[in-house]
């Protein structure tokens, strides 16, 4: 068979530990035999990194605005333990926060759903999308503690030094206050982000605010969406027959828990942060949840959600054998390799990339899994394989389809 071929190179994020074992057998296994694979290689491992004082996360993160699409595997964000374990020159930022700020972008997460795994909603039975906001709120708060007798004010002053004051609270005990605040641009962008992701996957969007207690605050999301949506999405969304719907963030939950899943769920960055791993736990496993950033302009980066599996990969250095499911990280290629193709109008490397997708989850559903999926599958007949053995079984399957 002739390989398919690629013609705009993808950028691809190499990472740490056990992702990073799981990254070149993915690689050799199931993308090199079929395509003729173009990639611009960036090594964001942590040893790297600190050689080239993180330069090489920032130019990836470039890279990826100026392709278009990226693939990247878990990395090492570092703490105290990892400053001394790697011997390093400064304790480097999160490269997830580095690209973040790059690619201005929201992140999309998207649980993979096989038969036998039953999610802990068997309601759920198609995936709900979480698109949390990545700037503002309490995550960039300021905050004080309120001695007894304290008048607490939220001031502001304009660019003409016009002075506005509101009381917060008089204090006649102690307690605390926080000032918060997020940016109409960014809120803009995250509401773009979030109506082309919908149109991209042909799904409804739901986003939810809590509009009625913050009527400011909250209420700028909620305006900021409905103009965007009448001005510029409104007729794409009425073409493909797909709604955008806003509700409380009380009401949503409700909806959420009683639907069949199927939507992306648009979360102020709280909400986000706590829904998503609600999500992610629901439908059964952290290494069976996809994540895509993506930039208001359109620029995509995939991703698996969790992290570089640390404990396995000791095993592995061990020579002990290890079961580590890759199936988030095959889907960040497969994602990442059919937006190339749509991109590029290549329509064979659109249909590879749908059958190892496919040859993935047939795997699974033919009981054959790796340690973690083995415990909660409902299958009769199962069997758990090594790491290296379950992409094994899959290029079998793929192979066939091909
Ligand atoms: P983790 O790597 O996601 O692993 C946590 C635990 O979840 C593992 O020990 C394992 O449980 C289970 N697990 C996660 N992924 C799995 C998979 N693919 N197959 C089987 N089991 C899986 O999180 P962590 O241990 O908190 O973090 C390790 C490193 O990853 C840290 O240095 C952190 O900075 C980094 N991290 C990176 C990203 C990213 O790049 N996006 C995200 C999160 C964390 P058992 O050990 O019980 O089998
Ligand atoms: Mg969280």
């Amino acid at each position: 068979m002739a390989k398919i071929q690629m013609t705009t190179p993808l950028v691809e994020m190499d990472g740490d530990e056990m992702t990073r074992i799981l990254w070149k057998w993915i690689k050799d296994i199931l993308i090199l035999p079929y395509v003729d694979l173009k990639t611009e290689y960036y090594d964001l491992g942590l040893e790297y990194r600190n050689e080239t004082n993180d330069q090489v996360t920032i130019d990836s993160a470039e890279a990826a605005l100026k392709y278009g699409v990226a693939v990247k595997c878990a990395t090492i964000t570092p703490n105290a333990a990892r400053m001394t374990e790697y011997d390093l020159k400064e304790m480097w930022k999160s490269p997830n926060g580095t690209i973040r700020a790059i690619m201005d972008g929201t992140v999309f997460r998207t649980p993979i759903i096989v038969d036998g795994i039953v999610p802990y909603i068997p309601t759920w039975t198609k995936p709900i999308t979480i698109a949390r906001h990545a700037y503002g709120d309490v995550y960039k708060n300021v905050e004080m503690q309120v001695p007894a007798g304290s008048k607490a004010e939220l001031v502001m002053t304009d660019k003409d030094g016009n002075v506005t004051k509101e009381t917060i609270h008089e204090f006649a005990n102690g307690g605390v206050i926080q000032g918060l605040h997020n940016r109409d641009e960014s809120i803009e962008s995250f509401a773009r982000a979030c109506f082309n992701y919908a149109l991209d996957l042909n799904q409804d969007i739901w986003f939810a605010t809590k509009d009625t207690i913050s009527k400011k605050y909250d209420h700028r999301f909620k305006d900021i969406f409905a103009e965007i949506y009448e001005n510029e999405y409104k007729a794409k969304f009425e073409e493909k027959g797909i709604e955008y719907f806003y509700t409380l963030i009380d009401d949503a939950v409700a909806r959420v828990i009683r639907s069949e899943g199927g939507y992306i769920w648009a979360c102020k960055n709280y909400d986000g942060d706590v829904m998503s791993d609600m999500v992610a736990t629901a439908y059964g496993s952290l290494a069976m949840m996809t994540s895509v950033l993506v930039s208001p302009d359109g620029k995509y980066e995939y991703e698996a959600a969790h992290g570089t599996v640390q404990r396995h990969y000791y095993k592995h250095l061990k020579g002990e054998e290890t079961s580590t499911n890759s199936v988030a990280t095959i889907f960040a290629w497969s994602g990442a390799l059919r937006k190339r193709g749509e991109l590029d109008n290549l329509p064979e490397l659109v249909r590879y990339a749908d059958c190892l997708e496919k040859a993935t989850i047939k795997t699974i559903e033919d009981g054959v899994m790796t340690g973690d999926l083995y415990l909660m599958s409902k299958l009769e007949n199962k069997t758990k394989v090594d790491s290296e053995g379950f992409l094994r079984a899959i290029d079998e399957r793929l192979r066939v389809m091909l």
